[in-house]
């Protein structure tokens, strides 16, 4: 038998401690939040992904009265990257979430799903996507790359 370790490694700090350009990512990500479509859950989940050039792309929780049919934050703004800059390149990813009330103090992670599509678009790119998470209680985890959230990333 052998035994197979992964390791996992993220960085937290605080709002304040953050540089610039991530500081401008969770602030598109807010913005995105904000126009989320959560009728349902009244949980909105914003994501803005940072383009090597610059440009970003934003998504937000589309939900739908046949449940199925809505989708998360994430995915919304990685298909639309996909579908429409094909060759382009995803630095960041933020995600940053809160209910009606906001008092939601956790740092939301990606569901399976959007963990199985970021890998792919790495994979794609062939480059690591930095995922930055943010909290309204000014709490920021970075991980630089989608295998620290999901280590055994589906392949074929
Ligand atoms: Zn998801």
């Amino acid at each position: 038998m052998d035994k197979i370790e992964k390791k996992i490694s993220f960085e937290k700090y605080t709002y304040e401690e953050l540089n610039e350009n991530d500081k401008a990512c969770i602030q598109q990500s807010l913005q995105a939040r904000s126009k989320a479509y959560a009728p349902y859950s009244t949980f909105s989940v914003g994501a803005s992904l940072q383009m090597s050039n610059g440009e970003y792309i934003l998504g937000n929780n589309q939900e739908n009265r046949a449940y199925p049919s809505g989708l998360c934050a994430e995915r919304v703004a990685l298909f639309h990257f996909g579908a429409n800059y094909p060759d382009g390149i995803i630095k960041t990813l933020t995600i940053t979430a809160n209910n009606k009330v906001g008092n939601y103090k956790e740092m939301i992670k990606p569901c399976g799903s959007c963990l199985q599509v970021i890998a792919e678009y790495e994979l794609k790119q062939e480059q690591k996507i930095r995922i930055i998470l943010y909290s309204d209680t000014n709490q920021v985890l970075i991980a630089e790359g989608v295998e620290n959230f999901l280590p055994m990333i589906f392949l074929f």
